[in-house]
């Protein structure tokens, strides 16, 4: 523990002698493990750190019900939203998970030992209630909800934690400090008063503006504090983040405000989150803390309303104000005034005076585009980074990816069309056909249904990495069950990331035409059963039902076909 002249009392779990460290670590090696997930990993970081101060440990019932009931631990200290180790009954089974026992707390990147628990509660959560209460409602379009009811598992486990090491890092490390760190960085600086500022987005000018004004009304310095944890998903990565949050600090005059990051995992949970906020930015030292509009929200809910009111944050921050030991800084949605060139909280503007905004919506349709950002939205350097990460159509990688039968015609197909984009120029291309890929995959060569569908998910997984640097990706696999055209269409889309533009395009070319036509034979060694389970003939082809485009080697010419394929991502903006 460790007083400070502000921030209060703040429990630095890590904050001991070096031989406890040690001696901690060797008995991690004679106890049972727990593999932490993402978020777990965050939320204990934060409690050995002491961001979560008061916090010692994984919370057990008492205080979980409390939380969710009150937004006080049982002993009424405000702390609004659960932290919680999640187990399933099969860990409680295979680790004999049981009250006093001792577990080690793994990272799950690198598999270190970072803290040992000692249980003193296992107990089942009411899940929907956790989501009525603490998120507002227990519905699927809140990313927490989502959450809860597919990755909690149903058992929580509480209990306090002994420290052994923070998780290890290899990006930003000079922006991560501990609490206890940034305390003493800003006694260093003899920062007295600061103003922290918490983010999840990219800033632009409006962001800084509303530091800067937070700053001058309290004279004090700013933290700018963005979570680089877990935060809405679909947010702008991390590594962009920091590099646009690096050119904004540019932006504000020497020694005005300083950068840090926060290993937080939002919950995206409005109001609650920004009473959690306050009380985190407090325990890293911080005097002051802005909330504006919509602050942590998670958008619209099922019915197309926003989950919370834009100020319900303020409203409950302002309601604990006299236990937070943190000032909030409140603001009204900031503005830009055309007229004098500046920006202003709504509530400022003079009646009738012209204001412009881009949405969030809007600016993403702009890099999506290419469209200009305006000077007076953001600057040059954070417009330069958020291109570069996010580049528009044209620029993007895709994915073409032809299924049909054997000998349909899909793969002449995929080599027309790669001359058409080599032509074209600007992407690198690249040709994923059977044989090309794997010498053994030739047609007659029997591979069970299993080795087909890893077979199929290795092409998509080389065809998502190769897409999301930005090249054209035509594969030409048979690809015969939905199934695995599903789980393509999944890795595709999900993990290529801006590049994750996927087309699947039906060769449904007649069985009759891509037999009558192999000059290999295939079709009729499998007749005569020399190949068994062969596509068309042993084994059926699920049509697909979600192809982009159906297309039909008897009907159309290739060049009509290409020419369609060609229209189709025309109208996407890929070409
Ligand atoms: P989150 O609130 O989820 O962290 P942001 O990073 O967009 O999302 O916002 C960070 C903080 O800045 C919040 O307090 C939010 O209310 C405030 N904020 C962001 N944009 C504006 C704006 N244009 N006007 C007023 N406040 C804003």
């Amino acid at each position: 523990m460790a007083n400070t002249p502000h921030g209060g009392i703040l429990k630095d779990l890590l904050a001991r002698d070096e031989a406890i460290h040690h001696a901690l670590k060797e008995e991690s090696l004679t106890l049972a493990d727990i593999v932490l997930s993402e978020r777990q990993l965050c939320d204990l970081e934060l409690i050995i750190n002491g961001g979560f101060s008061p916090l010692e440990g994984f919370m057990n019932q008492r205080d979980y019900d409390s939380v969710v009931d009150t937004l006080r631990l049982a002993d009424r200290t405000l702390f609004p939203i659960p932290v919680t180790l999640d187990v399933s009954l099969d860990d409680i089974g295979r680790l004999s998970l049981a009250i006093g026992k001792r577990v080690t707390l793994r990272d799950p990147r690198d598999d270190q030992a970072l803290a040992i628990i000692t249980i003193d509660d296992i107990y089942k959560p009411d899940r929907v209630k956790e989501a009525t209460k603490v998120l507002g409602a227990d519905d699927p379009a809140h990313p927490s909800v989502v959450y809860l009811r597919t990755k909690v598992k149903e058992f929580y486990v509480g209990g306090r934690v002994s420290a052994i090491q923070t998780p290890s890092y290899f990006d930003h490390i000079p922006l991560r400090y501990t609490p206890t760190e940034l305390r003493t960085h800003f006694k260093k600086l003899t920062w007295k008063k600061v103003v922290a500022f918490q983010t999840r987005n990219p800033m632009h000018r409006a962001h800084r503006e509303l530091t800067i004004r937070a700053a001058r009304q309290h004279q004090a310095n700013i933290l700018i504090h963005p979570v680089c944890g877990l935060t809405k998903p679909g947010d702008v990565d991390h590594y962009t983040r920091v590099r646009v949050y690096k050119a904004i600090m540019d932006k504000y005059p020497n020694g005005m405000a300083h950068l840090a990051l926060l290993p937080l995992a939002m919950r995206m949970a409005g109001p609650r989150e920004a009473v959690w906020h306050a009380i985190i930015r407090k325990n890293y030292g911080a005097t002051h803390f802005i909330v504006g509009r919509d602050h942590a929200g998670p958008g619209k809910n099922s019915q197309g309303e926003d989950f919370y009111g834009p100020y319900d944050a303020q409203e409950l921050v302002s309601k604990h104000r006299d236990e937070l030991q943190i000032t909030m800084v409140p603001f009204q949605q900031m503005t830009y005034v055309p007229s004098t060139d500046e920006y202003m909280p709504v509530d400022e503007v003079p009646k009738g005076v012209q204001t412009l905004d881009i949405s969030g919506t809007e600016l993403r349709r702009r890099l999506k585009t290419g469209a200009p950002i305006p000077d007076w939205f953001s600057y040059d350097a954070v417009v330069k980074t958020l291109r570069e990460s996010y580049p528009p159509r044209l620029k993007q990688g895709l994915v073409i990816f032809l299924t049909g039968l054997y000998n349909s015609g899909a793969d002449t197909i995929a080599r027309a069309l790669q001359t058409v984009f080599n032509e074209q120029g600007g992407r690198s291309v690249s040709l994923l056909l059977g044989e090309s890929i794997d010498r053994d995959l030739k047609p007659d060569y029997l591979l069970s249904r299993e080795q087909h569908h890893n077979h199929l998910q290795r092409v998509a997984f080389v065809a998502s990495e190769l897409a999301r640097a930005g090249a054209a990706v035509i594969a030409s696999t048979v690809a015969p069950h939905e199934a695995g055209r599903q789980a393509v269409r999944e890795t595709i889309t999900h993990q290529a990331g801006p590049g994750g533009n996927f087309f699947l395009i039906h060769v449904a070319t007649p069985i009759e035409y891509c037999e009558k036509t192999d000059r290999r034979g295939v079709y009729a060694r499998a007749r005569k059963g020399i190949i068994k389970g062969f596509t068309g003939v042993g084994e059926e082809f699920d049509p697909p039902k979600d192809a982009n485009l159906v297309v039909d080697f008897t009907r159309q010419s290739i060049p009509e076909i290409v020419h369609s394929i060609v229209l189709l991502l025309e109208t996407t903006g890929l070409l």
